[in-house]
């Protein structure tokens, strides 16, 4: 029986270079107009039993090589649960993961997919809650609505969103977590989150990139968080509409929900090296980081990205440019593809659903700062 592989739906990503008995070898597709590659997601068909061994030959050259070394592709057999193959292994520059399929249809990806259709799932179910609006800020440069959520109606102005780096999907899962939180009714800390803070919520930044099974760019090779200095409607409307709704109602709090290929950590990076900072900015950011590391033990300030010198911040990335923009505290949350290599899961490595615990812990963190964040932004106010 012949093997057959194919990602012709939404956010597949590979391309079949040859196939000889049981072993298919494999590239992964670059995004569109752009040289950057790492999302797979691919359906594997007629293997049932077969003792198979794909190879992806192209990860020397993908964006981040370092995510390759200890990573462990994801595996489902009903589309809904994606478990760890723990035969995958790097060398030279090839993925090798050997499996043998159980059943006839297969489904493989770097992590746990989030498809467009999901999207319009969660949006539709949390739209139709009380008490939630609902907005598109924009459209795409395929024509897909930029969705925002509003929940709550307090004085705190406090922004999410994710996938500005579509492959990332962990942030869309990390989303999914955030909104079952803040719009449950009896859950005592988004009761007082609802009552303190308006949020708007913005759980895919890039449609585009999403469906087309990009890892990091738009419909047209745009890597949106290197746009928010100066977005523009032919090359990035999706942050162009989303900069405006924030010039409009300002920013207190910002969080832009990403992945790391490298990292085997969840970690934090902030706003350091900004022309403009503040003391207030610096301190309620670790004192946001500290909290939420005693709140959650998949979170660490060990590892992360090396901090700017003052005055060497990249003000194209939106964390940096909300904190200059706004004086606000902001940060971008990073979650593995990899694993939480401090509290390890062998069967599914980091997950969705430890993504949305993540989220929980995250707004419990938001809730345990926000004496701090409203009387310091009443004295700021005063101040001025
Ligand atoms: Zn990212």
């Amino acid at each position: 029986m012949t093997i057959t592989i194919s990602s012709a739906f939404d956010a597949g990503n590979i391309r079949v270079v040859s196939q000889d008995g049981d072993r298919v070898d494999l590239e992964i597709v670059k995004d569109h107009m752009s040289d950057f590659y790492q999302w797979f997601h691919f359906r594997l068909a007629g293997a049932a039993g077969r003792d198979l061994t794909l190879r992806i030959l192209n990860c020397a050259g993908s964006a981040y090589p370092h995510g390759w070394p200890d990573y462990r592709a994801c595996l489902s057999l009903d589309r809904e649960e994606w478990v760890r193959v723990a035969d995958t292994s790097y060398a030279d520059g090839i993925l090798t993961v050997k499996l043998t399929p159980p059943t006839d249809c297969v489904w493989l990806a770097y992590f746990a997919p989030f498809s467009m259709e999901r999207h319009h799932d969660l949006i539709t179910a949390i739209a139709a809650l009380d008490g939630v609006g609902y907005s598109s800020l924009g459209k795409s440069l395929d024509g897909q609505d930029i969705d925002c959520l509003t929940i709550g109606d307090g004085d705190l102005n406090a922004w999410l969103y994710a996938r500005q780096h579509p492959g990332e999907t962990m942030a869309e899962w990390w989303m999914e977590g955030a909104l079952e939180k803040l719009c449950d009714p009896e859950d005592p800390v988004a009761r007082v989150l609802r009552r303190e803070c308006t949020f708007r919520v913005i759980p895919n930044m890039n449609p585009d990139g999403s469906r087309r099974g990009h890892l990091r760019t738009n419909a047209v090779g745009v890597n949106l968080n290197r746009e928010w200095h100066a977005p523009s409607a032919e090359k990035s409307p999706e942050v162009l509409c989303v900069r405006n709704a924030m010039d409009k109602v300002g920013v207190d709090f910002a969080m832009d929900v990403h992945g790391d290929e490298a990292i085997p950590a969840n970690f934090l990076a902030g706003f350091e090296g900004i022309p403009s900072i503040t003391e207030r900015q610096t301190r309620l950011f670790k004192l946001f980081s500290d909290t939420l590391e005693r709140l959650s033990p998949d979170f660490q300030t060990a590892q992360g990205y090396e901090i700017p010198a003052p005055g060497q911040a990249n003000m194209s990335m939106s964390t940096t440019q909300l904190a200059e923009r706004f004086g606000c505290v902001s940060m971008t949350l990073e979650m593995p593809f990899k694993d939480n290599i401090n509290l390890p899961d062998p069967v599914y490595g980091w997950s969705p659903q430890r993504s949305k615990y993540l989220a929980s812990a995250c707004l419990d963190a938001l809730h345990a700062i926000l004496p701090e964040l409203k009387a310091e932004r009443k004295s700021a106010s005063r101040a001025a």
